[in-house]
Parts: C-alpha cells; structure tokens; sequence
C-alpha cells in the first residue's frame, strides 16, 4: 500500500517539503491540512499535495508519518490532540518548528513515536505561494531523536523521506539545538529587531537619519523584517537560552560604554580586531542558522544603460534574481549594484557571465 504522508501547515515550510518529498517519491499519498481555505485550494490547485482531506482529524488518522509545519504554539496543540485520535499503528510525527526542546518533552509523554526536526532554511517571505521545492538545498536540517533508542533509529525513515530537500542531515540533542540556534539566529533577530527600533525613536527627533538609513544600515537589521509571529512564538519556546545570552550581551555592552568613558582605545580597538578576525574566518556561503544571501556587489559605471546591461545579460543566462538593489548611501562603497540570487550556483554562474561581458568588476562582500 502507498504510503501516506500527512503535513499540517502548508506555509512556506510544509509545502516547500512537500514539493521536496513529491520529487524524490512521486508514489508517496500526500495529504495536506491548513486551516486556511484559501491555502488549502492553492496547496490542491498546484498539486503541492494529493488530496486535502475532510478535517484535519480525517487525514491524522489515515497517516503513517505526520509532519507538523505549523507556527510553534500550535504544533503543541496538534500534538495533544493527535494524542486523543485512533492514528496508525507505527505512525512517526515529526515537526519542522525552530525551536526544539519544549517540543521534544510534550512528545515524550505522548502515546505514538516522535521524531524532531528543523530544516534550516527560510525566506522572508511566508505562505504556500512563496513554497519552493530547492529551499532547502545545501542547507542544515537538524533531528533531535527521543531517548528510546527504538524510536531514535527511526531517523533514517525520516532521512529518506526528505532526501529530496538535498540538505545536509545533522543529529543534535533538543537542549544543544536551542542552545545553538539560540546564539546563532535566534539572539541576532532580537539585536536586529532592538536596534531597527531604537533607530525609529532616534529617527523621530533626527528626520533626516531615516534617509540615510538606506544603505548600511538597511542591510545590517535585514533579519529584522522576519515575521513577528513566528518570532514571538520562538522567543517564548527558547527563553532559557535567550534571558543567559541577553545578560552576557548586556555585560559586554557595560565593558564597552566603560571604556568609552575612560576613552580607553586600546580595549576599543581589541573588541572591533577580535570580531574582525573571528568573522573573516566565518564561511561566506555555505548555509548556517541564518539563511545565507546570495549577493553580488557589481561597481557600476556612472552611464546610461548599464545596469539593463547587465540585467540582460543575466536575462540571456537564464539565471533568476531575487532582488537588485543599488546602493548608494553606504559609507564604504560607492556606485555599486547590489544583486540577490537564490542559489550559490546562480551566484557564481552570474558573476561569470558578468565578467565575460563586462569589464565591471564583481566582488562577494
Ligand atoms: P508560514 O506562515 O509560511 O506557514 C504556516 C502555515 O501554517 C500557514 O499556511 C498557516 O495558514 C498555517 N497555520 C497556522 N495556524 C494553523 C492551525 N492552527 N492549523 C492549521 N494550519 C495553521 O510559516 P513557515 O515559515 O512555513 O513556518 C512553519 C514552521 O516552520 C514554524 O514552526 C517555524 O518555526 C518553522 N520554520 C520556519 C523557518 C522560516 O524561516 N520561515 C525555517 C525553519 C523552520
């Protein structure tokens, strides 16, 4: 019999799986639940999945493996509930939610096997029509397995089922996850999101500070224009990490304001050299907690037609641009065309046919 594949939630992330697991097994039965109509007729429409069933309890209890893509608070939800439901013998639920150790406790108390997941890639936009079956390309996708070792091997059911996604499978405890999701990508959104606010109520008494916040400054808060409820949702599902890596912040934001007032520039300077150093050692594009942009700076001539030469030239290519950008506002670079592809290889084969047509120079950073 068919095996039958149940996903909740057919947002960005469940229906970019779905779109993932389809390619790899075309003879997997994908059933699809949202509690949006609209999503649920776009996710058939498209044939993101098979068959959108009668209610969500219908499809649960048809399921073999059931995969939850809804925000956080809500996965809890529809755990306890698929806990009170006649599912599958055998069933394996999983997840794809950002945080993992306060799902990882309820699961274990639950009646069927749980298997936690986290596919680490993400877009600023969300729903099923921003779903896109290479997302996750490249890119982390971390399992928290469940102490029962029976359960535990289970992840190589998992592993197969996603194999399509073409991501790099790691295994991590719920508690480490947090821990490194929490000081990789979850702290950075907050520290984004703090100063994109403070920088409004500066920008209320300097008018003009607005204007220049175009370049830089855009580009250093971009996380900051991530979704606020699913944001919300993750910071109340990590606080323990978060209050810990907030004080170590606060305590390191103490040391600098006191060398500030003791005009100290030897400190001063050890802080930028150290960053300086640790970051340039940091991989430019392999993905990691943040979804890796894939940008490239292009110094543009100050003539007619340039950039719809260049455009065209990666129109020709066939090569697809997420965002074209020019930056004129930032401090370092001057007259440069700031160009977003959606792939590495999109990446390095635009800049090749840029470098053969023109005699632009191109640079990553
Ligand atoms: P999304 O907003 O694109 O999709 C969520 C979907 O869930 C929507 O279609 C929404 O209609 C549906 N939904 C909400 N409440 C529901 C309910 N009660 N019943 C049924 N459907 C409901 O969000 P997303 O980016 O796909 O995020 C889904 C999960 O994936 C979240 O737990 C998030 O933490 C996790 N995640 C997100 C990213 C990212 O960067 N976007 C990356 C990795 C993991």
């Amino acid at each position: 019999m068919k095996q039958n594949v149940y996903i909740i939630g057919l947002g960005l992330i469940g229906a970019s799986l779905a779109i993932a697991i389809k390619k790899e097994h075309p003879a997997i039965h994908l059933t699809g639940w949202d509690f949006s109509e609209e999503t649920r007729k776009i996710a058939q429409e498209k044939h993101i999945v098979d068959e959108i069933p009668e209610s969500f309890e219908n499809g649960a209890q048809q399921a073999d493996v059931i995969l939850l893509a809804v925000p956080i608070k809500t996965s809890l939800n529809y755990l306890r509930q698929l806990a009170d439901l006649p599912l599958k013998q055998g069933v394996l639920v999983t997840d794809a939610g950002s945080t993992k150790q306060e799902i990882m406790a309820l699961a274990e108390t639950l009646p069927f096997d749980f298997i936690g997941g986290h596919p680490m890639a993400g877009s600023h936009k969300s729903g099923v029509l921003a779903a896109n079956g290479d997302l996750f390309e490249n890119a982390y996708f971390i399992f928290t397995i469940p102490e029962d070792e029976v359960v535990a091997k289970r992840v190589t059911e998992l592993q197969t089922l996603f194999k399509g996604t073409r991501s790099k499978y790691v295994l991590l405890s719920s508690v480490e996850h947090d821990q490194i999701t929490g000081m990789l990508s979850h702290f950075p959104h907050i520290i984004a999101s703090g100063l994109v606010n403070q920088a409004d109520v500066f920008n209320q008494i300097h008018p003009r500070a607005k204007q220049l916040a175009a370049g830089g400054f855009r580009d250093i808060t971009r996380i900051a224009s991530s979704d606020p409820q699913m944001w919300t949702d993750i910071l109340l599902s990590n606080r323990e990490s978060l209050i810990a890596l907030i004080a170590t912040w606060q305590q390191q934001m103490s040391e600098v304001s006191e060398w500030l007032s003791e005009s100290n520039r030897e400190r001063i300077f050890q802080f930028f050299e150290n960053a300086k150093d640790t970051r340039d050692k940091l991989p430019i594009h392999s993905n990691g907690a943040i979804p890796a942009f894939y940008d490239l700076f292009v110094d543009v001539p100050d003539k007619p037609g340039a950039i719809a030469e260049i455009m065209s030239i990666l129109a020709e290519a066939a090569i697809s641009v997420i965002n074209v950008k020019i930056l004129e506002t930032r401090e370092d670079i001057v007259g440069v065309l700031q160009i977003t592809f959606k792939t590495q290889q999109d990446l390095q084969e635009g800049q090749s046919w840029i470098e053969k047509r023109t005699n632009y120079p191109c640079r990553l950073k």
